[in-house]
């Protein structure tokens, strides 16, 4: 008996939009329905590893009907029940599906890159709608009993389910009834020319019927496999070209584009025999920020044989930008997926390729500067991760990493290496800066000293960094020190800055009155030049850009007061303490508001009551211009 069920609401908007309108590059549907099957095979064959009466001769074979106006996909895969038909198509709204809804809306005015996508979200079976107007699925569950089931729908909000009784395969056949517009994916050439682009590496062999003249003339249907189902990976380098490397890339990332920085084809041999073929991407892909629909981890083949899509034990988490395939000779064929998270084999290929990986990338940085600092934009802040987690691997990853600094201009990044060798003789430690962007980092007062005795500061403007820098330690054998925090000893501050307390000894007695507990000290510092004042973070305490960032993260932290350094040599400094001296001047106490609420500015700190501010400000204008 036939039932009707209603798509769930997404679905619906998604079928929608993919029918309505999606006219462009249409052809990835092809691509999409194989990587289906395919998968369905890959399920299937796994299986069969430990199950040998499921073993078939796996294939994915494509037949077309001009008469009928159809196009059939079909493959010999792990199948479907009615329960799981119904989940996986139609009912159940997967996360890509509305990830995917917002970025079609997002990108309305440009939807011709959007099918390109589709792979990358999980959704790809509803490609199909772009080209049919009518779909039917049959499909039979391998290595069951459940009845063959008959899926049917046009797309427009609801789906059919019906016995199959005359399907008598194990699998799944997807029958396009193509749409007025999509008759030229009736024709054998254009069906062979688009899985020789897109579907040529899988490794199951696609049939694609051809019609051949017997000699007495008359024609026979004959199945002919027309990709090369060349497992890539395992043949020489030097003998695949960059348009295979292309193709297979372009497989692997989820369709997330063809461009690749740079293909790492390794051959491992000794103590763990394995090979494989990584990719340093060019760019995101669209899901990177996105971790639930994100694909993490490489993909494992015992053999040649697939195991699994998503080995996290191959790859540390901080190199989750590099995609690819690791083929072992070592590991069992049966190995069962949980026994992937804890095997040492695992873990010795995943020091291999991490080694690997790093090295690339330092000669990359080394020999094409130019790409590395592209990569390192896009991905840096996910390789910095690495400082934090992989210990072993930390100087690698020291000498990875870019900043810009206050002596470059804007933009130019350069490498602690190339920081400690620029390092006058008298400089020993290594100064940074960190804060939420460039514009208030490089106009802190706290640099001025810096800038005077010649020293270098590195602009730690990511928000990672802060975190990042709780395990870097020291580089080349010097420890870092932030601008501000703690104390400085630069010859003779000591002195001045005590002579300078007792000279303005009630100005600052007045401030720490004035104050109270919102500041933890008032002092004098060698580390202005131009400005009056800055406000310090005590050595171990949380910067309040770190403060800032856990809170944004709702984690509860202390409030770490500041301390107030003053400028000795101001004028400023020296008019106060006149004022203070003098008593009872009614603007003193705006005087040094403004002044503190302007520390606050200048360094990216929000000041507590920006009216309060902007009063105090008008009342000085006024009061100056009288
Ligand atoms: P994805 O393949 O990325 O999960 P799709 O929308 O393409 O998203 O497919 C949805 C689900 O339908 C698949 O995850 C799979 O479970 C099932 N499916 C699709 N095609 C087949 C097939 N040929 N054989 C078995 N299951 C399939």
């Amino acid at each position: 008996m036939a039932k009707t069920q209603e798509f769930k609401t997404e679905v619906r908007q998604l079928l929608n939009l993919m029918i309505n309108s999606l006219y462009s590059n249409r052809d990835i549907f092809l691509r999409e329905l194989i990587a289906n099957a395919a998968d369905a095979l890959d399920k299937a064959r796994f299986e069969s590893l430990t199950k040998s009466e499921l073993s078939a001769e796996w294939q994915i074979k494509i037949t077309f009907d001009k008469d009928a106006k159809t196009l059939t996909i079909s493959d010999n895969g792990i199948g479907m029940n009615e329960a799981e038909v119904v989940e996986n198509i139609g009912t159940i709204a997967k996360s890509g599906t509305r990830a995917f809804l917002q970025m079609m809306e997002a990108n309305k005015e440009n939807k011709a890159d959007l099918p390109e996508m589709i792979g990358q979200f999980g959704v790809g079976f509803y490609s199909a709608f772009m080209v049919a107007g009518k779909v039917e699925l049959r499909t039979k569950k391998r290595g069951s009993d459940d009845p063959a089931v008959l899926w049917t729908s046009e797309g427009e909000g609801s789906f059919t389910l019906d016995a199959a009784p005359e399907y008598d395969a194990t699998g799944t056949e997807i029958k396009l009834f193509l749409k007025d517009d999509a008759e030229k994916y009736l024709d054998r050439w254009m069906i062979v020319s688009l899985i020789r682009k897109y579907s040529d590496y899988i490794e199951y062999p696609i049939v694609v019927p051809e019609e051949k003249e017997n000699e007495d003339k008359t024609k026979t249907l004959v199945d002919t496999v027309v990709n090369s189902q060349k497992a890539i990976w395992l043949r020489k380098p030097s003998e695949v070209t960059e348009d295979e490397y292309k193709s297979f890339y372009s497989h692997l990332s989820n369709f997330g584009g063809t461009e690749y920085l740079k293909a790492i084809h390794m051959a491992a041999e000794g103590t763990s025999e394995f090979k494989a073929l990584l990719f340093l991407p060019k760019e995101a892909p669209f899901n990177f920020l996105m971790p639930e629909i994100q694909k993490k981890g490489l993909q494992l083949y015992v053999k040649r044989v697939f195991i699994t899509d998503e080995c996290k034990a191959l790859l540390p988490d901080y190199l989750r930008f590099v995609c690819g395939v690791v083929d072992s000779s070592d590991l069992p064929l049966n190995v069962s997926r949980e026994i992937l998270q804890e095997n040492p084999l695992l873990a010795r290929i995943e020091k291999a390729v991490t080694a690997k990986i790093l090295s690339e990338l330092k000669h990359l940085l080394e020999n094409d500067r130019e790409s590395y600092e592209k990569f390192f934009d896009q991905f840096g802040r996910v390789l910095k991760e690495g400082i934090h987690t992989d210990f072993a691997n930390g100087d690698k990853l020291k000498d990875l990493v870019l900043y810009e600094t206050m002596n470059g201009e804007r933009g130019k990044k350069i490498t602690l290496a190339e920081y400690v060798k620029a390092m006058p003789e008298n400089q020993k430690e290594i100064f940074y800066i960190s804060g939420d962007k460039y514009e208030s980092v490089a106009s802190n007062p706290a640099l001025e000293y810096f800038r005077k005795a010649g020293f270098d500061v590195l602009f730690m403007t990511d928000p990672i960094d802060e975190w990042i820098m709780q395990s870097m330690f020291q580089y080349d054998k010097k420890n870092f020190k932030s601008v501000v925090k703690g104390d400085f000893a630069v010859d003779g501050a000591a002195d001045t800055a005590k002579d300078a307390a007792e000279k303005y000894a009630k100005l600052v007695e007045y401030l720490k009155k004035e104050f109270g507990t919102e500041l933890s000290d008032v002092r004098f510092s060698s580390r202005l030049t131009d400005s009056p004042c800055c406000l310090i973070t005590e050595g171990n305490a949380l910067s309040p850009h770190l403060e800032r960032l856990f809170r944004a993260m709702h984690q509860e932290v202390p409030v770490s007061k500041r301390i107030l350094e003053l400028n000795a040599a101001h004028p400023l400094v020296e008019k106060l303490e006149a004022l203070v001296e003098k008593g009872d001047s009614p603007e003193l106490g705006d005087y040094v508001r403004v002044l503190y609420d302007q520390a606050l500015l200048i360094e990216g700190s929000p000041i507590p009551d920006p009216a309060d501010f902007a009063k105090r400000v008008t009342a000085l204008l006024s009061g100056a211009l009288k």
